[in-house]
């Protein structure tokens, strides 16, 4: 738990902030109001070559490398037409960054250290959460861009207490004390004389964190209830009620108890990552002086640790797609930044193996669901195993030994033993391998479009992120 003195000191901050930045806002905000038909046209386009962005969507494919995107473009990949085709984050590369934390004993970040250098600009010890080496809380750019009178939100298939998303709301030196981050993200703080929430838009996983319970199941601290009666905030717990909701500015949706199923695994229950996108620009956008938005795919990596290539690709797949309806937003508001980054590499990824000078990522197709989910489906109580493997593998040249090794470590209820038999059938026909369980330290790419995307050029740190997206609220 952070001292109550560094949260309070933040809430100070944010005062000061506001105070030196309000002119420039109201200026950027009547322009944008007061746009006359006829000069619309002209003025737009001055203001896509030149302005600042006054919205800034922050997106991070978490564990999503070089090599994991490599595989997708494969994927990808039309085979009646010669050469690899372009995927659609190419046309927006600018650089890459370094993805180093500042941990006394390890030199590979975790998403904790990660997520605090991209959303504050401070490298630290792995499992922090946006607090330095003194466990001292550090500003991240969602707190300014709030004390700035812009609004904010965050999105993940994770838990939204989990390490990326909590990095941007919460202050804690460790990442597993998801109640006290959730307590955090729904806070409220001072913005002008106003009292605001933190965060306005809050969509992902994680009842259990923001509907504390007790061992009985009764709820002991309901978060979402003081958000709906202090703030206003809609909640939601289905797709449908989010896509039906277009009223409210304000908005908590969480879809499960802790992480979202991953894309290919969902319910119908659970939005798509695009979804919850383009309901958070819906909602963020009615701000006319702008927003912040953090949007995280939270699960390539969790794919990564699981070595899980149909998930890798899948979660990948939904990340382009949210991906590219922030773009199409972007193009069509001219002063929306979108970046798109990887907080780390996690897996290994070796597109290709052994000896064979080839790569056949398809396969992942005749997967009906992803390795880790399938695994878990196998080993719930009373699953009928046979059928869920013949069921969802649907890979036409799997052995009977193959199959038994699956079904044997089902039986056995030995999870890493199963997920290990899925991984290798799919593996093996993709010619692909994993050089890791963990994160690993390789660069990653930097994607940028719209005002402000020249910052991002180069090789950069990763806590160069949060500098130069601060750097447009000046
Ligand atoms: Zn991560």
């Amino acid at each position: 738990m952070v001292s109550f003195k560094s949260i309070a000191t933040t809430t100070l901050l944010s005062a000061t902030i506001l105070a030196g930045i309000s002119a420039s806002t109201d200026a950027a905000g009547k322009e944008h109001q007061g746009k006359a038909l006829g000069h619309a046209k002209h003025a737009k386009i001055a203001q896509c070559k030149n302005g600042q962005p006054k919205n800034v969507i922050l997106m991070i494919g978490d564990g999503m490398g070089i090599s994991q995107l490599g595989a997708y473009r494969y994927y990808k990949d039309n085979e009646n037409v010669p050469g690899l085709d372009k995927i659609s984050f190419d046309n927006y590369l600018v650089g890459s960054q370094l993805t180093l934390s500042d941990d006394p004993k390890l030199n590979i970040t975790d998403s904790g250290a990660a997520g605090t250098a991209l959303a504050t600009g401070v490298r630290t010890f792995n499992g922090a959460i946006s607090v330095d080496k003194n466990k001292q809380a550090v500003r991240t750019v969602l707190e300014d861009y709030k004390a700035a009178g812009r609004s904010t939100g965050l999105v993940a298939t994770s838990e939204l207490t989990h390490a990326t998303p909590a990095a941007f709301a919460a202050h804690n030196p460790s990442r597993k004390d998801e109640m006290d981050i959730a307590k955090q993200m729904a806070r409220t703080v001072k913005v002008g004389k106003e009292e605001q929430p933190i965060v306005d838009v809050m969509l992902g996983g994680g009842t259990d964190f923001f509907q504390q319970k007790d061992k009985n199941g009764k709820v002991t601290l309901d978060l979402v209830k003081q958000m709906q009666d202090k703030s206003g905030f809609k909640y939601v717990t289905s797709r449908d009620e989010m896509l039906k909701d277009t009223n409210s500015k304000r908005m908590i949706g969480l879809f499960a108890e802790s992480a979202m199923n991953k894309h290919i695994d969902r319910t119908e229950k659970e939005p798509s990552l695009k979804e919850m996108t383009d309901t958070a620009i819906q909602k963020l956008s009615q701000n006319k002086k702008g927003f912040f938005l953090m949007v995280e795919g939270s699960q390539p990596d969790w794919s990564g640790h699981a070595n899980d290539l149909t998930g890798m690709i899948s979660e990948i797949s939904a990340f382009d797609e949210a991906y590219q309806s922030a773009i199409e937003y972007a193009k069509k508001d001219c002063n929306t930044l979108v970046i798109a980054l990887a907080d780390h590499a996690t897996g290994g990824l070796s597109v290709g193996t052994g000896e064979k000078y080839e790569f056949h990522p398809k396969v992942v197709d005749q997967m009906k669901m992803t390795h880790e989910g399938l695994t878990a489906k196998l080993l719930e109580k009373d699953a009928d195993i046979e059928a869920l493997v013949n069921e969802n593998i649907q890979i036409k040249d799997i052995t009977a030994e193959e199959k038994k090794a699956i079904i044997d470590a089902a039986k056995a209820k030995d999870e890493a033993k199963t997920l290990a038999a899925i991984n290798k059938v799919v593996d093996k026909r993709a010619n692909a391998a994993w050089g890791s369980k963990v994160h690993t330290g390789e660069e990653v790419h930097v994607y940028a479009f719209g005002p402000g995307k020249e910052k991002f050029m180069g090789v950069q740190h990763n806590i160069q992120n949060a500098e130069n997206i601060r750097s447009f609220l000046k």
